[in-house]
């Protein structure tokens, strides 16, 4: 049996060619799956029954399947837990903003970037995710949406995982995203947030995709980033910020920088100041986050007062910064922690 969730209509006509079935087919039947949300070739009604029952003889229509659901109180948040057929789960999360509904995807099952505030990375890694697996999360909650006659608008590529790491899978999975016969998601959706891993974003760079890049960097120098974030050393800041003007100044679209408040590790005014040099000349915006703590870890989140005056050290250097609205705590929106606890209880997972 072959898969066929995430061919694209030229892939299905590549499988569909040896049973001689005729290439207009594979619109109809991409149509079925990613429009009507159909798995089943029983229910693909302008197939002669013939055909339907031939197709169903080899092939399989197999998107991920969900093993928990959570609801944030506000119900603007939703965090999924979805599994393969190999039994590796990932966590996908919906967040219901004013402009759309976005989708937060990850791109592995684990993390092995080994970043001392997350959750993701605290299992380790136990796989990369296949496009069509990424699709896969897409599809699941762009199905759930269907039933309140909503759509998926947004992706931001900040799940688990490193997606400069997992390359050529995710620029496949941006192409399945935006294809019109699949998701249709306009490219201007689309944030792919990275760690740091240079070479692969002077890589994206020559793709030529309008996508928002958005840089993790969470510190403004080498000796507070090399603590928290071990790419550090392999790409020391020097070299990560000036790939994100190169990316700004290329693709003329402005660059995020994500800045996790950590209480007494990165949240000074020296800090700030130290930034705002940092990205000063640069087509870039600030998303101050006030970190979610991790159980595992000693990182705390700080004082209101603290975070404002972050930010408006950044303001009055004519640095564009916003404090980012946090969503789904109640949830365990932290990247990761559903995940954790699922493979911890059931050991199921790896
Ligand atoms: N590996 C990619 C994408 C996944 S992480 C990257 O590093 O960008 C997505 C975002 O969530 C990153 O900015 C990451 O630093 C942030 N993040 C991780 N743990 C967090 C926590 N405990 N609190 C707040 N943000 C966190």
């Amino acid at each position: 049996m072959t898969n066929i969730f995430g061919y694209d209509i030229e892939k299905l006509n590549d499988v569909f060619k040896e049973f001689n079935i005729p290439t207009y087919r594979s619109k109809q039947i991409a149509d079925w799956i990613y429009n009507k949300g159909k798995t089943s070739f029983s229910e693909m009604t302008n197939l002669s029954k013939d055909l339907r029952e031939n197709l169903a003889k080899s092939f399989e229509i197999k998107p991920p399947v969900l093993i928990k659901r959570l609801n944030s109180n506000d119900k603007e948040t939703s965090k999924f837990l979805l599994e393969f057929e190999d039994k590796i789960s990932v966590e996908t999360v919906l967040m219901r903003k004013n402009y759309g509904n976005s989708v937060c995807v990850s791109t592995e099952a684990g993390c092995n970037m080994g970043c001392a505030f997350c959750a993701s990375t605290l299992l380790g890694k136990s796989r990369s995710l296949k496009a069509e697996e990424m699709l896969g999360e897409v599809y699941y909650v762009n199905s759930e949406l269907k039933k309140e006659n909503k759509n998926v608008t947004h992706l931001v590529l900040m799940g688990s995982g490193e997606p400069l790491m997992n390359y050529d899978e995710v620029i496949k999975f941006l192409h399945l995203s935006h294809d019109e016969n699949i998701m249709g998601i306009s490219y201007r959706n689309i944030t792919l947030s990275t760690s740091g891993v240079v070479p692969n974003i002077y890589r994206l760079m020559e793709e030529n995709l309008p996508i928002t890049l958005s840089i993790s960097l969470h510190a403004p120098n080498d000796k507070i980033r090399n603590a928290l974030m071990p790419i550090n050393k392999k790409y020391p800041i020097k070299d990560l910020i000036t790939a994100g003007k190169f990316y700004g100044d290329k693709t003329k679209r402005r660059v995020t920088y994500e800045y996790i408040l950590i209480d007494n590790i990165n949240d000074g005014k020296t800090e700030a100041k130290e930034l705002a040099v940092l990205l000063k000349n640069q087509l870039a915006h600030v998303n101050i986050i006030p970190i979610n703590p991790v159980k595992e870890r000693k990182f705390f989140r700080p004082s209101e007062e603290k975070i404002n005056a972050f930010l408006y050290c950044l303001e009055r250097e004519n640095i564009s910064a916003t404090v980012r609205k946090e969503m789904g705590t109640d949830v365990n929106a932290a990247c990761g922690q559903l995940r954790n606890r699922y493979v911890k209880n059931t050991k199921k997972g790896e």
